[in-house]
C-alpha cells in the first residue's frame, strides 16, 4: 500500500484540525504540508499540536508553494479567496485537489472548473459526509418508489447558534425528493405553517426546523403514506464525518485523470 502525501490548506480551521486528527489515525496517508491565511494567528504552530493529536513536525505556513511541493493531493477547507489562492499556486505546479469550501461565486466556480480541465483532477463537494450523500440517494429511491402514495416532510434539527433555516442539507434532501418525482422545490416547498393553513397539498414538500442546544445536525425525510411511514434519517455527531469523507475523496482522486468530480461519483452512487 503506497502512502498518499497530503497538504492541508486551512489547517488551522475547524475542518483543518478535524482532518489532521482523522489523518493521524490512518496508515495510508501522510501529512506533508499545512497552510493557512497570511493573517492567521496559527502560523508557525505545529499542526498536530493544534489539532490535539500531538506534535507531527508539520508547521503551519502561509508559503503555499513550499507546503504543496511534496504533496500528491491538496485538501482545502478555507474561504473562497483561499480556494482561489490555492489554485493560482497549483496552476504553476499541478496537484490533485479536494475542496470543500462553500460560497464560491460563479466566476470563482468557473476558475475552479478551468483548473480541473487544464491542470489536475478536482473533487468538490458542498457536503463531504458519506452518510448525507447516501441519505440523498436513498431519498431519491424512496421518493420514486412511493411517489404519489406518500407525503414528503423533512425535519431538521441544529444547535442554537445556527443562523439560517432550513439547512443546506435539508434543501438538498428536499430537492432530491422533488426531482425524483417531477416536482420542483421552488414550486412545491412549504417552509412554514401557522394558523388556518388548509389541507396539505398532495405535492407539497414540507420542511420543519428545530433549533436547540448543541445538536450538530439531524435530518429526517419522512414519507407518510396510508397506513405506513418510511423514514430516512441522518444524525451527525461531530465534524469527523466530513473529514472522513474528504479523505475518502483524496484516496479516490489518486486513480482519476483530470476533470471536476463530486461526492456521489467518489461513492459510486451515480451508477446505480
Ligand atoms: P473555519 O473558519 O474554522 O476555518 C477556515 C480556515 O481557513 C481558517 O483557519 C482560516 O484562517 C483559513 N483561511 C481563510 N481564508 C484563507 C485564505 N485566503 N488562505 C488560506 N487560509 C484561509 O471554517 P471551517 O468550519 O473549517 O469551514 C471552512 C470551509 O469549509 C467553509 O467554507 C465551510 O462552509 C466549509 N465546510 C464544508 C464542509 C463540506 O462537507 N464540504 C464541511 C464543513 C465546512
Amino acid at each position: 500500500m503506497s502512502t498518499i502525501r497530503i497538504a492541508l490548506h486551512g489547517a488551522g480551521g475547524r475542518m483543518g484540525r478535524a482532518l489532521v486528527t482523522a489523518m493521524a489515525a490512518m496508515d495510508d496517508m501522510e501529512l506533508v504540508g499545512a497552510t493557512d491565511s497570511p493573517n492567521s494567528a496559527v502560523l508557525g504552530q505545529d499542526s498536530g499540536t493544534l489539532a490535539g493529536v500531538g506534535a507531527n513536525g508539520i508547521l503551519i505556513t502561509d508559503t503555499l508553494e513550499e507546503a504543496f511541493a511534496a504533496a500528491d493531493v491538496v485538501i482545502e477547507f478555507t474561504r473562497p479567496n483561499g480556494t482561489m489562492r490555492a489554485i493560482e499556486t497549483l496552476a504553476a505546479s499541478p496537484r490533485k485537489l479536494v475542496t470543500g469550501t462553500t460560497g464560491l461565486d460563479p466566476e470563482q466556480q468557473q476558475r475552479l472548473a478551468d483548473y480541473a480541465r487544464k491542470h489536475a483532477t478536482v473533487v468538490q463537494a458542498a457536503n463531504f459526509s458519506v452518510g448525507v450523500n447516501l441519505a440523498v440517494k436513498l431519498t431519491e429511491l424512496a421518493a420514486r418508489v412511493l411517489d404519489e402514495n406518500a407525503d414528503v416532510e423533512i425535519i431538521e434539527a441544529h444547535h442554537r447558534d445556527k443562523v439560517d433555516a432550513p439547512s443546506g442539507t435539508a434543501l438538498l434532501l428536499g430537492r432530491a425528493a422533488a426531482e425524483a418525482t417531477g416536482r420542483s422545490l421552488e414550486g412545491d416547498a412549504v417552509y412554514a405553517r401557522v394558523g388556518q393553513t388548509g389541507a396539505r397539498p398532495p405535492r407539497a414538500i414540507g420542511f420543519a426546523t428545530v433549533r436547540g442546544g448543541d445538536i450538530v445536525g439531524d435530518h429526517t425525510v419522512l414519507f407518510a403514506g396510508q397506513g405506513e411511514q418510511v423514514e430516512i434519517r441522518h444524525r451527525a455527531t461531530s465534524r469527523a464525518n466530513f473529514a472522513t469523507g474528504a479523505l475518502r475523496a483524496a484516496r479516490w482522486v489518486m486513480g482519476v485523470q483530470n476533470g471536476l468530480h463530486d461526492m456521489p461519483e467518489v461513492l459510486g452512487l451515480n451508477s446505480r
